[in-house]
């Protein structure tokens, strides 16, 4: 009998109550259902499973290829595309096998800035994709706070990229795939679309629908999809993905043999066969009604949090969001996103600070926060509740300096978030 060790379970323990009583606003995070969590500790995590369902180099694969098809099949039929790889640990092994399947080391890439809301693995010089490839930027508007086309139109005709990326991790408004997609085929580009933040709305129709027009999309499965921490690469249907106006048909099929290989044995070894079966009951979930009115309480959410914050006097980049995530842009405050989040949390309201696009800060201090819906929808707060919670953001931050204030709003969100425990969170039907 080993002996139980109490130290990490009782962490696990505190752990679950911090999630209990806050107020969890981090736009990347959600709560899992019971059977998610269950499927994440399971006994699947003893298996060895290199290789794809029916093609292993390990024995006693029968089972768990049951598993993997039936995560590709679900995860096929919830994005409707023609191929899907299950096994990326995560958003970032996804974006790094799909760009050690398409790209040689030093092709150019053209990605959204990490300083305008982009992510690491697009091309920043702390990261493989910025060490490895040569990367190259579009950003935001100054005056709109968006992606202006026609500005990536002409960085892309200038720089030539073998791949352009779009998707990000703290932009909240929606993107032109068609536009996008115009503009890689005028310089026989590829396009990649990380749908990491919005999978779970686009899955529902309620954004632009990017596998018509992108050749590949990544995502990570535990932000708006609330599934395990993990990702997926995927590929929309054969022949609405020319690559190239020739020789379409088949195509999909020919690169899915290098990106199966770019994931296995390219980047990673055996898949965590306990997080594909966690992915297979998300993509169930994801396909029952009940899932479709949380993506809609989502957006709805993030909607009317951001005309509330906006009505009290904050600038939000870009005034509004079509999205799950807005960016509060605090420069006007004279408020560091390093001290709101510092603030924020003694309130059990949890945020990320973040830059905001022409930050005069440093990524340490910032002059913003990033806010999201998807956890406290899932909790169960609606559209009236978003008021009471910006109530809450203005009171921590308008009394920044002011501790009983402060643990005046804790207490109310403790006792307002013991309404919604997490274990009745059930999202099964
Ligand atoms: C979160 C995110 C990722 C990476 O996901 P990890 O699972 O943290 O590696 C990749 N791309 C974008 C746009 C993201 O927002």
């Amino acid at each position: 009998m080993i002996k139980q060790d109490s130290i990490i379970l009782k962490l696990i323990a505190k752990e679950k109550i911090r999630q209990e009583e806050g107020l969890e606003l981090i736009a990347s995070e959600n709560f899992v259902s019971a059977q998610i969590a269950a499927a994440t500790g399971s006994i699947l995590t003893n298996k060895y499973a290199e290789g794809l369902p029916g093609k292993r180099y390990y024995g006693g694969c029968h089972i768990v290829d049951e598993v993997e098809s039936l995560a590709i099949e679900r995860a096929k039929a919830l994005f409707n595309v023609d191929w899907v790889n299950v096994q990326p640990h995560s958003g970032s092994q996804a974006n790094a096998a799909l760009m050690m399947g398409v790209l040689k080391p030093g092709d150019k890439i053209l990605g959204f800035n990490l300083a305008h809301g982009g992510h690491l693995t697009h091309g920043s010089p702390v990261n493989f994709s910025g060490k490895l490839y040569q990367s190259f930027f579009y950003g935001v508007n100054r005056e709109t706070g968006r992606v202006e086309w026609e500005e990536v139109a002409q960085k892309a005709r200038r720089l030539q990229p073998v791949m352009m990326i779009c998707g990000a991790s703290a932009y909240s408004r929606d993107w032109d795939y068609v536009r996008l997609r115009a503009i890689a085929d005028e310089i026989g580009a590829f396009l990649w679309a990380d749908i990491a933040h919005p999978a779970g709305l686009i899955s529902q129709g309620l954004l632009n629908n990017p596998f018509p027009h992108c050749h590949f999309v990544t995502t990570t499965t535990h932000k708006t999809l609330r599934g395990p921490r993990g990702g997926m690469i995927l590929m929309g249907k054969d022949f609405n993905n020319p690559f190239g106006k020739t020789n379409a048909k088949g195509m999909v099929q020919r690169m899915s043999t290098l990106l199966d290989a770019a994931v296995f044995p390219g980047t990673q070894g055996g898949p965590l066969v306990h997080s594909i079966a966690a992915k297979a009951i998300a993509c169930y979930e994801a396909m029952t009604s009940n899932y479709k009115a949380y993506a809609i309480q989502v957006q709805k959410n993030a909607t009317v949090m951001a005309q509330a914050l906006m009505d009290k006097g904050y600038k939000i980049i870009s005034d509004g969001t079509d999205n799950h995530l807005l960016l509060l842009d605090l420069s006007s405050k004279n408020i560091s996103g390093k001290k709101a989040e510092a603030a924020l949390q003694k309130a059990a309201i949890t945020t990320n600070k973040n830059l905001i696009p022409f930050d005069r800060t440093t990524p340490q201090i910032t002059s913003g926060i990033r806010l999201g819906t998807a956890a406290i929808t899932t909790r169960g707060l609606v559209a009236s509740d978003m008021l009471l919670v910006v109530e809450w953001i203005d009171r921590v931050l308008k009394n920044i300096e002011n501790e009983s204030k402060i643990k005046k709003v804790k207490e109310e969100v403790n006792k307002y978030m013991s309404h919604f425990p997490l274990t009745m969170v059930d999202h099964s039907n």
